[in-house]
């Protein structure tokens, strides 16, 4: 079994996708990848009444929580970036898969690399939460030379954990169905994180990103970490 196989991944090796000679990261949505309409409705759930679609089917929800749906169709248009795709960045949290070229990302060390934007040149804290899945050593500087987010200032570190936290979604007014924020554009909504024991409030989320935390931090510096991936 391959590397990729164990990850969930099928054993394939994603396929790798250039604009303006440039990679497009994996879990960047491309313009015909859409969130589709679905009707939202008050739905029986294992935890009593919740926000549910109309012609729900058992793919619309993960852990029991609903999820957008969107359109597949990684590679046919152009790339939105810096957007994210919803079940794409699912995945990669879930399975621990670069975010840049879509391959496992579990190191020699049982550590993973994660790199972010810092804002404010602050480094990644113990417990922080985080939607950006991990990343390779040579995916990250990749992603610092042709990012101009990422260049203007990043930070690294090696995780030892990272537990899944909760979501990141569009928040309902449990009696209304009317979104508690304002929405934001389509691939980059303004989201609300909730944690998965939140019950009450989860309930009423349309996830659109995991959301998992950080622990056994150790800052790094990108031109000094091994590749031991
Ligand atoms: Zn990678």
């Amino acid at each position: 079994m391959t590397a990729a196989a164990k990850a969930g991944t099928g054993g394939r090796i994603p396929e790798q996708y250039f604009w303006n000679g440039k990679r497009v990261p994996f879990f960047v949505p491309w313009s015909t990848e859409q969130p589709l309409p679905a009707k939202l409705v008050h739905r029986p759930g294992p935890g009593g009444i919740a926000l549910g679609y109309q012609d729900e089917i058992p793919g619309d929800r993960f852990r029991d929580v609903l999820w957008v749906r969107m359109s597949m169709g990684q590679g046919n248009g152009r790339p939105d970036m810096p957007g994210v795709h919803a079940l794409r960045q699912r995945r990669c949290i879930n399975h621990f898969m670069c975010q840049v070229c879509g391959r496992p990302t579990e190191r020699r060390d049982g550590r993973y690399l994660f790199l972010m934007h810092a804002a404010g040149g602050r480094a990644i804290s113990e417990g922080e939460r985080t939607q950006t899945p991990p990343v390779h050593v040579k995916c990250a500087r990749e992603s610092v030379r042709d990012c101009p987010h990422l260049r203007e200032s990043s930070t690294a570190a090696l995780v030892e954990h990272a537990p899944i936290w909760g979501v990141a979604g569009i928040e309902y007014n449990p009696h209304t169905l009317a979104p508690r924020e304002p929405l934001g554009n389509e691939n980059r909504p303004k989201l609300t994180e909730v944690a998965y024991e939140d019950h009450s409030r989860i309930a009423w989320i349309k996830a659109a990103r995991e959301v998992i935390s950080l622990h056994g931090v150790t800052e790094v510096d990108l031109s000094d970490v091994g590749l031991a991936a």
